[in-house]
């Protein structure tokens, strides 16, 4: 049983590699931005307070956050697991979870800024499934259909060159932190590079892989 962070910047690759690290590790993944963006299409007055977070690209406050995630946890069967997508991204939510379990890795994605604009600007995600496709580099066969379950594709509201921008200030101010936070409390470190676009997800999963097996995390 393994218990992972997957950390880095908005567009580093988290959801992508965790997705499919979830299959080769037998794991649960939680990520905080999918759970939200199913609240705000729930059009409850909690749906409609973390849209107004989402939208700006600022951080939904702690106490909600924190609340999904305990939500998620009870969740996960015993024995069971897990990778943290999108979480923690502040230093409250680190303390938190510290509470909550214990953390065996976390996994740096270190992507420059300029990798991560041209990304999350041609990001597209299955309406259906949620698998993520990328116009320039991780194509779908058919135009703005997924793949795997033929459902439609669609650009997340938050990836706008404003919001983007917001997105990564807020993860250098807010987020980028926590990585001094872990290493301070000796968690072990993954830390992968990623500085070409079209770096297929399999050679960068691999890599975390090795990582983790050198840990004898895998
Ligand atoms: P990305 O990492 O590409 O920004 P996510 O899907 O992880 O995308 O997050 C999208 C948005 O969801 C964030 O900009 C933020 O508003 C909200 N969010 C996700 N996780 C958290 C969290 N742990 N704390 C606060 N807000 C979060
Ligand atoms: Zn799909």
């Amino acid at each position: 049983m393994v218990n992972l962070v997957i950390f880095g910047a908005p567009g580093s690759g988290k959801g992508t590699y965790a997705s499919r690290l979830k299959e080769k590790l037998g794991v649960e993944v939680i990520a905080t931005g999918d759970i939200f963006r199913e609240i705000v299409k729930e059009d409850t007055p909690l749906g409609r307070k973390v849209k107004e977070y989402m939208e700006k690209g600022l951080l939904v406050p702690d106490t909600i956050t924190l609340e999904v995630l305990k939500q998620s946890f009870a969740k996960i069967p015993k024995g069971k697991g897990f990778i943290l997508d999108g979480y923690p991204r502040t230093m409250e939510q680190a303390k938190a979870l510290d509470e909550i379990t214990r953390i065996d890795a976390v996994i740096h994605l270190i992507v420059p800024d300029w990798i991560i604009i041209e990304r999350l600007s041609s990001r597209r995600i299955c309406k259906n499934c949620g698998a993520i496709y990328n116009l320039l580099y991780l194509k779908p066969k058919n135009d703005m259909i997924c793949d795997k379950c033929s459902g439609k594709l669609y650009q997340r509201s938050d990836d706008t060159p404003e919001v983007i921008k917001k997105r990564i200030e807020v993860y250098e101010k807010q987020s980028q932190p926590l990585l001094q936070y872990y290493k301070e409390r000796k968690v072990p470190f993954v830390e992968v590079k990623c500085e070409k676009l079209d770096v297929p997800p399999e050679v960068m999963v691999e890599e975390i892989f090795d990582g983790l097996k050198k840990l004898k995390l895998a």
